[in-house]
């Protein structure tokens, strides 16, 4: 799967399913991140319901999930009781660095690479067969940047 062009924007309910109720929140939001790490959000989400579940009126509410140096990030707020929400706190931890070894665009086995340490945005989690020698740029609506390849190609080279 190459990807090039606009990618089709992905609202977390399309990644982790309905019927959580009003215990996980802010499920509108647009992922900002590629298909191969969705399990591991699905995982997340399905991690955090089952540990609310069991405290009625406890709910999680999603800020932001994101692609951030190379990594998966899960931003989110709960009024869950302190050691739920350490308990919560503790599988996002364990799934934000197992996406450190899952390529971002198929969730095979992956590695970070860098082309530019400098910049944040050039450092990403890839499969070989994805990896390619290619920078991935995270612009606006998380279009791939041929623009922004070229541009970080001159500076490294
Ligand atoms: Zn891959």
């Amino acid at each position: 799967m190459r990807s090039s062009g606009k990618s089709t924007p992905v609202r977390l309910r399309d990644v982790v399913g309905d019927g959580w109720g009003v215990t996980l929140r802010g499920l509108d939001l647009t992922i900002e991140c590629l298909a191969g790490w969705h399990p591991l959000i699905r995982q997340f989400a399905a991690d955090a319901g089952r540990l609310l579940a069991a405290h009625p009126g406890t709910w999680l509410e999603f800020r932001q999930v994101k692609q951030k140096f190379g990594g998966l990030r899960i931003y989110f707020e709960t009024q869950a009781p302190d050691d739920v929400a350490a308990a919560i706190l503790a599988r996002k931890d364990a799934i934000q660095q197992a996406s450190f070894f899952k390529c971002e665009v198929c969730g095979s086995h992956g590695t970070t690479v860098s082309k530019d340490p400098a910049r944040a945005r050039a450092v990403s989690t890839r499969c070989e067969e994805h990896e390619d020698g290619r920078i991935f740029y995270w612009g606006q609506g998380m279009e791939y940047s041929p623009v922004a390849t070229a541009r970080f190609r001159r500076k490294t080279t």
